[in-house]
């Protein structure tokens, strides 16, 4: 299946928008899609450390985090891999924050000054969208 289909590594060398497939070690069969803006390795060992040991790979690499989650959906329509719990929309990054969530971030250094939806990581003041 061609949308399914792995991206070579020598391809994948920094934080980017990545789409990827988890599958079962054992069946080889298909049990999740996700996608991160981390530099892929570093989110497969996350998931590792959680519970969700797959065989992991990207299989898409985006120009941004909108076609990203398109692809995302898209493909969790087709496949309905059975590790996916949001299947019936969407994923947002946009998500309206509450206002004592946006009054713990203002001057947090752990998030975008400019946005206060994302993580960032020192000496960096802004993400990867509002930079
Ligand atoms: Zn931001």
């Amino acid at each position: 299946m061609n949308d399914l289909r792995t991206v070579k590594k020598r391809f994948i060398l920094s934080k980017g928008f990545y789409v990827y497939k988890g599958l079962n070690k054992k069946t080889k069969e298909l049990v999740y899609i996700g996608t991160t803006v981390q530099i892929p390795k570093d989110r497969f060992r996350w998931h590792k450390s959680n519970g969700k040991d797959l065989f992991f790979s990207v299989i898409n690499i985006c120009d941004s985090s909108d076609e990203m989650l398109d692809i995302e959906f898209e493909l969790i329509k087709k496949y309905k891999p059975k590790l996916n719990k949001i299947t019936e929309r969407k994923q947002n990054l946009n998500i309206a924050l509450t206002k004592s969530e946006i009054d713990n971030r203002i001057g947090n250094k752990e998030w975008c000054q400019k946005c206060l939806k994302r993580r960032v990581k020192s000496p960096y003041i802004f993400c990867y969208n509002c930079k």
